[in-house]
């Protein structure tokens, strides 16, 4: 049987809204069929028209809303183009509610996956906003003039944008000091289209603890035109930038840089802290970008690592060793693996800036690394893992629960992988102990981080 949607595009449907999808869309289901609707919570009714009936699902968009959710809070007009642009696409929703529903999205998934785990209240924020340290602006042409802003959602067009919200207002600003340089001195903004013009992106690093701010030009072109001009304009401005740099991308891709960043000004790095180590950051590694609510992040983890002082530790995914210094303060050795080499370049520099000793860093992917450190026979005493969003390798599980550590912390950011990976330590012994703890990191987004704990049985 040709199964088909019960609706056409164009069509206008009545319903209320029964579910958040984990994106935080509205599921509004017409018989079994679900389409998906922005801007719209459990419980309200709405009218909306569909705008695509795909096979199985499909998206519509709300016309007008005949019942409101206690869980909405206004948004301004003008604030409405932070949803359009993917910014803030929670933000719609009371911050009490985003926190709600992170918990119960990392709920569900367990309960589907028929898993007995309870998941603690979600940490948030005092002041979920302006809380970014770092910012990727793509600059382009908008009705003949060089823009600074964000895609509109699902594509490559500008919206050009001053306040974004949940950056630190420093990025904000200098932003708009970039941008008016850029016009000042002509340079051309680049063109997806026909890979032409020169200003792909601007991306700016704000330290939290620090004054100190990074700012990158990526460009399509091997030079950057008018280097000296846009330096002395930045510097004249903003004085607390520190660094300045170059980074070619002349491919046709969606990934922001290119492998070769150049400093132009000052340092190649800047510095911030973290839980009291300093850090030097360079403009291609990878540092947390909430700084406030890191520090949450990483204590609940070295408190459920329970650490002595002689503890041998694994710390995968290291990044710049923001974990691995943060642990070597309570234990005894700290291993740490990342697979970007300048950034175990940073993490070697971080451990010395703080007079840490006892903790050395690997440049290789963590699953070849840790198969590697079990058969040299290393007997830690507790993993900490914090992977990408696509979770942990099965090969890695294999090897770290063959080293047999007492416990394994894991840090993710990507619940469905969470529990998925929960299953794969099950079938080798280690079950989850304690609650799982989602930290709000990315308010205002339906991003989820948390912290979770397993011991050997
Ligand atoms: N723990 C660090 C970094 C976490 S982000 C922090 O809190 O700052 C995840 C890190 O994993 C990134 O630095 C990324 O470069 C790295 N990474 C991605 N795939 C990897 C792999 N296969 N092996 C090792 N590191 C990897």
């Amino acid at each position: 049987m040709k199964i088909s949607a019960p609706v056409t595009k164009n069509q206008t449907i009545e319903g209320t809204i029964e579910d958040l999808t984990y994106e935080g869309l509205g599921v509004l289901k017409v018989d079994r069929y679900p389409l998906f609707v922005a801007d719209a919570l459990p419980g309200e009714t709405i009218k909306a028209v569909v705008t695509k009936a795909g096979k199985n699902f499909g998206y519509a968009r709300c016309l007008e809303r005949e019942t409101t959710s206690p869980d909405r809070v206004e948004v301004k007009k003008e604030d409405r183009r932070l949803a359009q642009a993917g910014i803030a696409p929670l933000q719609h929703m009371t911050y009490a509610a985003q926190l709600v529903f992170k918990q119960h999205q990392i709920e569900s998934l367990l309960a589907k996956a028929k898993l007995d785990i309870e998941v603690s209240e979600t940490l948030g924020m005092e002041k979920p906003y302006q809380y970014r340290n770092k910012a990727q602006i793509p600059v382009r042409l908008v009705n003949g003039q060089l823009e600074t802003g964000f895609y509109r959602q699902h594509s490559h067009d500008l919206v050009p944008l001053e306040d974004y919200y949940i950056q630190d207002a420093r990025i904000d600003q200098a932003i708009i000091v970039v941008r008016d340089l850029l016009r000042e001195y002509g340079l051309a903004p680049y063109n997806e289209a026909d890979q032409s013009g020169i200003i792909r992106n601007i991306m700016v690093r704000q330290g939290y603890y620090s004054d100190d701010m990074m700012i990158g030009f990526i460009t399509n072109s091997k030079t950057l035109p008018h280097a000296q001009d846009l330096i002395k304009g930045i510097t004249a401005q903003l004085p607390h930038v520190k660094s300045i740099v170059h980074n070619v991308n002349n491919r046709a891709t969606n990934v922001i840089m290119g492998p070769v960043t150049k400093t132009i000004y000052g340092e190649d790095v800047i510095f911030d802290k973290l839980l009291g180590n300093q850090f030097a950051i360079s403009a291609q590694s990878f540092y947390q970008v909430n700084p406030q609510q890191t520090e949450k992040l990483y204590q609940i983890a070295i408190d459920k690592a329970q650490l002595s002082d002689r503890d041998v530790v694994i710390d995968a995914y290291c990044g710049i060793g923001t974990i691995s210094l943060a642990m070597a303060r309570h234990a005894g050795d700290v291993f740490g693996v990342e697979v970007v080499s300048d950034a175990v370049a940073d993490a070697k520099r971080n451990a010395k800036l703080n007079h840490l000793d006892n903790v050395e860093f690997v440049a290789n992917k963590a699953e070849y690394q840790m198969s590697k450190w079990q058969e040299m026979g290393m007997k830690p005493d507790v993993i900490v893992v914090d992977p990408p969003r696509k979770g942990l390798d099965e090969t890695l599980i294999e090897s770290a629960t063959q080293m047999a550590p007492k416990r394994v912390v894991y840090v993710s950011c990507n619940p469905s992988t969470l529990v998925r990976d929960i299953q794969r330590f099950a079938e080798r012994g280690y079950h989850v102990v304690g609650p799982i703890q989602p930290v709000d990191q990315f308010p205002q987004t339906p991003h989820i981080e948390s912290v979770t704990l397993l011991e050997r049985d």
